[in-house]
């Protein structure tokens, strides 16, 4: 396989398919590397302590709120393309399953009923708050929000860069 991957600024069904092709042929090999699982883990964990940490600071109620009544997300339509292969397949790594359509034509490609679909998420989805988070919730919430999303986006791009090293060696 050819495991050069689309380009960044490729179509998005493009990337998902380089993604779910590349986990297709070489996941199995990926889940026996220690480095790469341990890593996964360590992201997982890291994922959960700063959604704790956003619920804790308010800023879920609060974004909850903003989508009832305020007309909706932030995540608009061509975000997506931030998103290369390669985070698209940790994704899939960790278990996320990947739309094949957009919900709303205004919208994020990822963005479910539910929020994000995504598990690992690009630096500009973690670190985005707007000026209704900064205004509304306790500095001292985000600085603690801020030390969880470092650990977060730490341990992906480790992730990151240990798949792309093992990946030289695929064929
Ligand atoms: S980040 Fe701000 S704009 Fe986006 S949903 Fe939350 S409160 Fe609304
Ligand atoms: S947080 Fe998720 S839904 Fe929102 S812009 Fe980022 S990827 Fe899209």
């Amino acid at each position: 396989m050819n495991i050069r991957q689309p380009l960044l600024s490729s179509p998005i069904e493009e990337k998902i398919a380089w993604a779910e092709n590349c986990y297709e042929k070489y996941g199995r090999r990926l889940f026996e590397d220690r480095t790469i699982t341990d890593l996964l883990a360590r992201l997982q964990r890291a994922i959960q302590g700063s959604r704790k940490e956003m619920t804790a600071a308010g800023i879920v109620d609060l974004c909850r709120e903003c989508e009832l009544n305020e007309g909706g997300s932030c995540c608009g339509a061509g975000l997506e393309n931030k998103y290369d292969g390669w985070l698209l397949l940790i994704n899939l790594l960790l278990n996320v399953r990947l739309p094949e359509k957009r919900h709303d034509p205004k919208s994020c490609f990822f963005l479910g009923n539910t929020g994000c679909m995504l598990q690992a998420r690009h630096v500009i989805c973690v670190n985005y708050v707007c000026k209704k988070i900064t205004d509304r919730i306790d500095p001292e919430a985000i600085k603690a929000l801020r030390e969880k999303e470092g650990e977060e986006l730490n341990a992906l791009f480790l992730l990151h860069e240990r798949i792309k090293g093992v990946s030289r060696h695929w064929k």
